[in-house]
């Protein structure tokens, strides 16, 4: 790795604190399953305390395999409590539910992640909770609209699928200054890219919950659904355990197990994606079919100030993930951006990202947006995640299919 490789924690994650059962010891943690767990008798069955992590009780409330997966998830974001579900959105979902009640009110970015905005569309309206939508971009409007009845403010960096980053810090600073809980959607960074406990890398800069896909770079397979909820503060986890615990959450073992095994790589396998990712970004940028690249290392990308302070603050190549989305011209018909889709052969087209294939998915913005934000070009959004094959062979797909039907010239 160079010196820009994301390493820290890295060593410690392989490395981790945990000793197996029986003096066995291997590369791998045990796999244990249970829903019953026996005890010795009836006085340490009322005694057993699962929420401290002291003991166990019952497969809901965890096994030896997804304590130790905990704790390396907590190792990875330089968080101190985790709580794992079934999926990504089941985190997001968590949190909600975890921290609001009826009259309060949720503020997220407008360019959030999509089934976050509809939850609250959804299921938070239905309980009384009010949300509002604001521009990621522009901290003042952040601050403009926390009424006395916000409880939490989402963040996410950068935004689903259009990529902007945002300023975290001046974000993070308003949702402090007014006492309102700040939560991340960590899916991008990992835990590799910046640290959401410690932004500013001083320790005076810290987000309050960080949720994250495992399903993209830890699960890295494109096999595998799971989400956790981390955080530093006692008493606001187990607040959210609570939750956990009343609405049955939990994670297969095997699910667990393949996670503990995917860890270890993550780092090298992060690097490469972004690596591949920014080959494929710079090539789109000499194409004339296209009128915008939004990827956040990319120095005309929107934020791409924010990305570097935060993500690359000593000016080297930093970090980001493997995933950029382009804006193809307006000239262009939405049946010729189809088919340029539809004839890739290296990528797939499919949602998630983080897996080892590369995928490709045509959105429509305005379906997504209130508006069309005005960082961005108009014409066809389409976004690309890297998976692990050759870059020069992902370019020339691109650059076969794009000849063919974007009128794209000359050799790959
Ligand atoms: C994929 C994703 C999720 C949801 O994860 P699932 O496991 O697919 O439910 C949430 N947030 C972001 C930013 C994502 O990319």
């Amino acid at each position: 790795m160079t010196n820009d490789a994301p390493t820290h924690n890295l060593t410690d994650l392989i490395h981790h604190a945990y000793k197996p059962p029986g003096n066995f010891d291997s590369p791998q943690p045990g796999v244990f399953k249970a829903s019953t767990v026996y005890f010795p008798n009836v006085a340490a069955m009322r005694q057993r305390e699962w929420k401290d992590k002291s003991g166990y009780t019952y497969g809901l409330h965890g096994t030896p395999t997804t304590y130790v997966l905990e704790e390396r998830l907590c190792t990875l974001e330089g968080g101190l409590q985790c709580l794992l579900v079934p999926s990504g959105l089941a985190a997001l979902a968590l949190v909600a539910l975890a921290v609001l009640k009826t009259g309060d009110e949720i503020l997220l970015p407008d360019n959030a992640y999509g089934p976050n905005k509809a939850l609250a569309e959804g299921e938070l309206l239905a309980l009384g909770i009010a949300h509002r939508f604001y521009d990621a971009m522009n901290p003042a409007d952040l601050k403009a609209k926390l009424s006395p009845k916000t409880r939490l403010v989402w963040l996410e960096a950068p935004g689903s699928v259009t990529m902007e980053f945002p300023d975290l810090v001046a974000l993070l600073n308003i949702c402090k200054a007014h006492s309102v809980l700040a939560a991340l959607d960590n899916t991008w960074g990992a835990g590799l890219a910046f640290q959401p406990f410690d932004l500013t890398g001083d320790g005076s800069c810290s987000i309050d919950i960080s949720a994250h896909a495992l399903t993209k770079y830890p699960s890295g397979g494109g096999d595998v659904l799971m989400g956790s909820v981390i955080t530093r503060d006692a008493g606001l986890h187990l607040q959210i355990k609570m939750t956990h615990m009343r609405l049955g959450l939990g994670v297969a073992a095997n699910d667990a197990e393949t996670l503990l095994r995917a860890l270890p790589s993550i780092g090298l396998r992060y690097q490469a994606q972004d690596r591949c990712a920014r080959a494929l970004a710079r090539w789109w940028l000499a194409q004339k079919a296209c009128v915008q690249v939004m990827h956040p290392a990319l120095h005309d990308s929107p934020g791409h100030a924010h990305w570097q302070s935060l993500c690359a603050p000593d000016g080297g190549e930093g970090a980001a993930a493997g995933l950029f989305s382009v804006m193809l011209s307006p000239t262009l018909t939405q049946q010729q951006v189809d088919n340029f889709c539809d004839h890739l052969k290296l990528f797939k087209i499919g949602y998630s990202w983080g897996g080892p294939v590369s995928l490709v998915v045509p959105y429509s913005l305005t379906s997504m947006r209130a508006q069309w934000p005005e960082q961005l070009q108009q014409g066809y959004l389409v976004r690309f995640s890297t998976g692990l094959e050759s870059p020069a062979d992902l370019i020339a797909d691109l650059h076969q299919s794009a000849q063919a039907w974007l009128a794209v010239e000359g050799v790959a």
